[in-house]
């Protein structure tokens, strides 16, 4: 079955279609700020050093294992699993989404349900499969109570975990899904329509900004809107290995 059948199978087709080859330019990089003027130096005493990640020296099983004990938000109380992530430790392509819904807080794992097979079949539709070359989590690690929007401690709290995942896993590019995944990486309030379409950097690794697959079930007609930045992504990578090979 080649992928036009595999996504006529899953009802994506012909709304997934390639509409143009269009590649939209990286965003430019912000500008730098201006240099703040020269002060004196004050007698006020030094600031206490940064106090060291919890999570600065643990490998992925560790920090499976961290985050399945973890009590560092309230959301501890409230979770039934945490949800660390999954796939391939040396995946070349992370996706990111924003806090595990009921399933993945019953089973464990993210992305699963009828929006993780969503997910899957865009995955699919850029030659892409769970767990092969791809490693898939959350910026937050348990479910908030009745899928409402993570608070800022929450993130604080658990961005951690995320920032050690991508440091080990070390992936060529990142997919993120869903505006509130999006803004909160990005640390902006700009809506997700204007941060898709533009390759991102976050950790130093490229990203491309989509919609998350739960929002695809709900507005199909964005689908199409997914796939082009599904593109973009795949046209992304292709650059960065060409780039590398060259
Ligand atoms: S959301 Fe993150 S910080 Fe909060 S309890 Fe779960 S793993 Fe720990």
């Amino acid at each position: 079955m080649d992928r036009q059948d595999r996504l006529k199978a899953l009802g994506l087709w012909p709304v997934w279609r390639l509409r143009g080859a269009a590649m939209a330019e990286p965003e430019a990089a912000p500008p730098e700020d201006p240099p703040s003027a020269v002060r004196e130096p004050t007698a006020s005493p030094p600031a206490p050093a940064t106090p060291p990640s919890p999570v600065s020296g643990l490998d992925l099983d560790a920090l499976g294992a961290a985050v399945e004990s973890c009590g560092r938000c309230p959301l501890a109380r409230t979770r039934t699993r945490g949800v660390p992530g999954v796939g391939d430790p040396k995946a070349e392509w992370l996706f990111i989404g924003e806090a595990p819904g009921a399933d993945e807080d019953r089973l464990g794992e993210p992305f699963v349900g009828q929006a993780g097979k969503l997910l899957d079949a865009m995955m699919a539709g850029i030659g892409l499969q769970r767990g092969r070359n791809v490693y898939i989590a959350n910026i937050l690690k348990s479910r908030p109570p009745g899928n409402r929007d993570p608070k800022p401690e929450e993130v604080a709290a658990c961005l951690p975990y995320l920032e050690r995942q991508i440091d080990l896993i070390r992936p060529k590019l990142i997919v993120v899904l869903g505006r509130i995944a999006a803004q909160t990486l990005l640390v902006s309030d700009t809506p997700i329509g204007k941060l898709r379409g533009h390759v991102h950097q976050y950790r130093g690794v490229p990203m491309v900004v989509t919609y998350h697959p739960a929002y695809l079930l709900r507005n199909p007609a964005d689908k199409a809107k997914a796939w082009e930045d599904l593109v973009l992504a795949r046209q992304t990578m292709a650059g960065l290995k060409s780039g590398a090979a060259s």
